[in-house]
């Protein structure tokens, strides 16, 4: 048996790719299959895709200090591919010699390798080709897209008022939609915001280009789309990172296609959005977090009731979009003491037969200890056996000695048997309402400590609410409740 840790990171670049819990689920079975142990605390997954903490891999730095470590912890580091391990083939020369002085291999489970020199051969082949493969690919796709829009071209989806009339061709003008479209700019010039814009296109039944409701940020986007005003623009969304690209990396062009909006509303609507932005201030994310955020939701839409710290409150975070129709307003005091009391009074009730049973994968870690226990007397096993025929034991001695190690596996491996095979329905009514109450006592004690933190009180919300529906129409709370065991 060897012992091993998964490395799991998701790459952009990889059209490919698989979900960082699918990455997990395979490096597991593979480690299964080839006699591999793997304990829960060397499974490292790196977070975030992109960005500079990206770059700095805390989660790789960690793995490669314990695989450096003296203890020797690890024999074997389990990846998906080779372009998850390294980014680029220096980093992998540097991270693999490094890792070779310490004994420890680095197996791509989805890149077999032969043994040997070809192994290795195929091994930085295989590190070559995704490295030149994703240059290679980002340069071409943008070079061909830039010329295609200098020259006015049309790639991609149409906005709202055009329709495709095939590949190359130039775009024809939807009447139907354009009307729209100058409303939609009027609208604006004469003083709504974005978020009426995108209420009153939803209302009117509208539907955007990949048939959803408008938002703010899409009415936004429609009003800041030079293609409204006979151009073409190319480069001014960056896919990876999610963001806006800066001015001079946009390209705009003229195209060939007629307009829709004249240039002089264009203009006053360019102007408008710039001071509109200007005097918005983004709200820091880290200052409206709430220990109810994400846990309470709209009885009409089912979006989450987000929270505005400055003006201490809760509302449904797509009324507040334009997205849903029926606002789901309610005061921070106010959702807090309604929470509060609904468990209570769930708990004053001791009836709990909607309780949610969720088995948790605890089990699992139970299990990792037993087969751990079981690993070591099976080299006491051996031991006594070596006890015997170096002549320290007898034989009465060995016989003995065996059959209580092998007793006490035994006993082990039934346990095992029955922690993996616990059934749900195992669990008494008195183990439930004592179970319930016990776990909503202490969750409640938590919570209604002025000293709690909100981290601390969302966590212990979560222990015992999966969520709340907040009927605003009825004044009324639901609550779904569950109990992990
Ligand atoms: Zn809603």
């Amino acid at each position: 048996m060897k012992n091993g840790c998964l490395y799991i990171r998701v790459s952009t670049d990889d059209q490919l790719e698989l979900s960082p819990d699918a990455q997990e689920r395979l490096l597991l079975e593979y480690a299964h299959k080839n006699d591999i142990l793997v304990s829960k605390e060397h499974i490292f997954h790196e977070n975030g895709i992109s960005g500079r903490k990206a770059d700095k891999r805390p989660a790789f730095q960690q793995m490669i200090a314990l695989a450096k470590s003296n203890e020797h912890p690890i024999d074997v580091i389990l990846v998906w591919k080779f372009s998850r391990f390294a980014r680029n083939q220096e980093e992998s020369i540097v991270y693999k010699s490094l890792l070779k002085r310490n004994n420890v291999d680095v197996v791509s489970i989805s890149e077999p390798l032969p043994d040997g020199m070809i192994g290795s051969l195929v091994e930085r082949i295989f590190e070559w080709m995704d490295e030149y493969y994703s240059i290679n690919l980002s340069v071409e796709v943008t070079r061909g897209m830039t010329e295609n829009a200098l020259r006015g071209g049309y790639q991609g989806s149409m906005p709202f008022g055009y329709i495709h009339t095939g590949h190359k061709e130039v775009p024809v003008i939807d009447e139907e939609q354009a009307r729209i479209v100058r409303e939609v700019f009027d609208m604006f010039l004469n003083g709504s915001t974005f978020t009426q814009i995108a209420r009153w296109l939803n209302n009117q039944g509208v539907k955007s280009t990949r048939g959803g409701k408008f938002e703010n940020r899409t009415v936004r986007y429609m009003l800041q789309n030079p293609f409204y005003v006979g151009k073409v623009r190319w480069n001014y969304y960056d896919r990876k990172n999610s963001k806006y690209k800066s001015t001079d990396e946009v390209i705009i062009a003229d195209g060939k296609h007629e307009p829709i909006i004249s240039q002089d509303v264009w203009d006053g609507v360019q102007a408008k959005i710039n001071t509109h932005i200007r005097e918005y201030k983004p709200r820091d994310v880290s200052t409206c977090k709430h220990w109810l955020s994400g846990m309470v939701q709209c009885s009409s839409c089912g979006a989450s009731l987000g929270y505005c710290k400055s003006g201490h409150y809760f509302n449904c975070y797509k009324y507040t979009k334009g997205l849903c129709e029926h606002s789901h307003f309610i005061t921070e005091k106010s959702l807090v003491e309604n929470v509060i009391a609904g468990i209570e009074t769930k708990l004053d009730s001791r009836d709990f037969y909607d309780v949610h049973i969720v088995r948790t994968s605890d089990n699992s870690s139970q299990i990792d200890i037993l087969r751990k226990k079981i690993d070591k007397l099976n080299i006491r096993l051996i031991k006594a056996k070596d006890a015997y025929m170096d002549g320290i034991d007898s034989l009465e001695e060995y016989k003995e000695n065996k059959t209580k190690i092998q007793k006490e596996i035994e006993s082990l491996q039934n346990d095992i048997v029955e922690l993996s095979s616990a059934k749900i329905e195992d669990i008494s009514n008195e183990e439930l309402v004592r179970k319930m109450t016990d776990s909503i006592n202490a969750s409640l004690s938590v919570i209604k400590d002025e000293n709690s933190d909100y981290v601390e009180k969302g966590n212990a919300l979560r222990r015992i609410v999966e969520k709340i529906v907040y009927d605003k129409e009825n004044n009324s709370f639901s609550f779904m409740f569950y109990l992990s065991i």
